[in-house]
């Protein structure tokens, strides 16, 4: 939610945005402007990255301004278009066969399309997955933060059928709903959101005497909803700490962290490759051998451009595979 009373007008969110280039006072005034409802031309070029949420040194959460306003004027994507997609990813039936258990995964709606992502001895826990888990953090990439909103709680009410104590989240997006946006709108999550890096990171520590240390470098691909959660980043750093990889330092990382651009590519803002482009380079320039995803959406979009560069793309459970011998290793 956008926190009027504590936003100063300091600007830092629209000049430090990497998608559009605004000087401050221009800044400040599309801001007051939006305060007061109206349309600017921020609506039109917000590829929705919640950058600027995590770019507010008040706290303020701007994206979520800019949100109700790209909905407000349908600046994204059309009334029809929003209906379409929240029919394609409706489930209003009564839910049978789901497992109860003290820790369940969510593979939100990957289960078909990123199936080979989801293999091995990791993912031997029951698991939930398909149209009732899906999280709806899609809807406010697509100027529809309301319908993400709406379908909260059946998320939930869905995922505390299990009667599990812990959600371990596939996807960034499901963790980044689950732990912030969730209880943001007031609702009781009664179970704890564990995020995929965290439970990873469980697995090498139980798993230490298998692991093989990888010695490579690489770049990390950090996507648009870890702005949500930045607070797990840590186990991040301590998973590429275990394998044994060097995260290289690079432009493009931690907070200057640059978007895959897919969204941008979804909603026909422009050609997404220049920036696809610059991102690859700064982690070959940086030294990295391979880029390491947290999210499937970023492989999907960054895999053609990362092949011409010839950059490895590895979803951050094979990282772990590779280190356990379940998966051959790149070097
Ligand atoms: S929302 Fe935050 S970053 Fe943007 S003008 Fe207000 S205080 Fe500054
Ligand atoms: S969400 Fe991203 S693209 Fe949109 S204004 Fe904020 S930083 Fe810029």
């Amino acid at each position: 939610m956008f926190k009027r009373e504590q936003c100063d007008l300091c600007g830092d969110c629209l000049v430090d945005c990497q998608w559009m280039d605004v000087e401050r006072g221009q800044a400040v005034e599309w801001i007051e402007a939006m305060m007061s409802g109206e349309r600017t031309p921020v609506l039109d070029r917000c590829i929705t990255c919640y950058a600027c949420n995590e770019i507010c040194p008040q706290g303020a959460n701007p994206f979520d301004l800019i949100a109700g306003l790209q909905e407000k004027y349908h600046s994204l994507s059309s009334e029809e278009s929003i209906a379409a997609q929240e029919a394609r990813f409706e489930f209003s039936q009564e839910l049978k066969d789901y497992p109860t258990a003290e820790r369940v995964m969510s593979i939100c709606v990957f289960g078909k399309t990123d199936a080979h992502l989801i293999q091995g001895e990791l993912y031997d826990l029951p698991r939930v997955g398909g149209r009732p888990y899906f999280c709806w953090l899609l809807f406010s990439h697509i100027g529809a933060e309301s319908v993400q909103r709406k379908r909260a709680q059946a998320l939930v009410d869905r995922l505390a059928l299990t009667g599990a104590r812990e959600v371990v989240c596939f996807h960034d997006d499901c963790y980044a709903m689950l732990a912030r946006l969730v209880p943001d709108y007031g609702i009781e999550v009664p179970f704890r959101p564990v995020h995929l890096s965290e439970y990873l990171v469980e697995f090498l520590k139980a798993n230490k005497s298998r692991v093989k240390p990888l010695h490579m470098n690489i770049a990390y691909q950090r996507p648009c909803a870890s702005r949500h959660t930045p607070e797990k980043e840590g186990f991040i750093d301590e998973l590429f700490e275990l394998v044994g990889v060097n995260r290289v330092k690079r432009a493009f990382d931690r907070e200057k962290a640059l978007c895959c651009a897919g969204i941008k590519m979804a909603l026909g803002m422009g050609d997404p490759r220049p920036d696809q482009e610059k991102n690859i380079l700064d982690a070959k320039n940086a030294g990295a051998q391979a880029l390491v995803c947290l999210c499937p959406m970023c492989i999907l979009s960054l895999s053609g451009i990362a092949q011409e560069y010839e950059m490895p793309l590895i979803f951050l459970g094979d990282l772990v595979r590779m280190a356990i011998g379940e998966k051959e290793h790149l070097g």
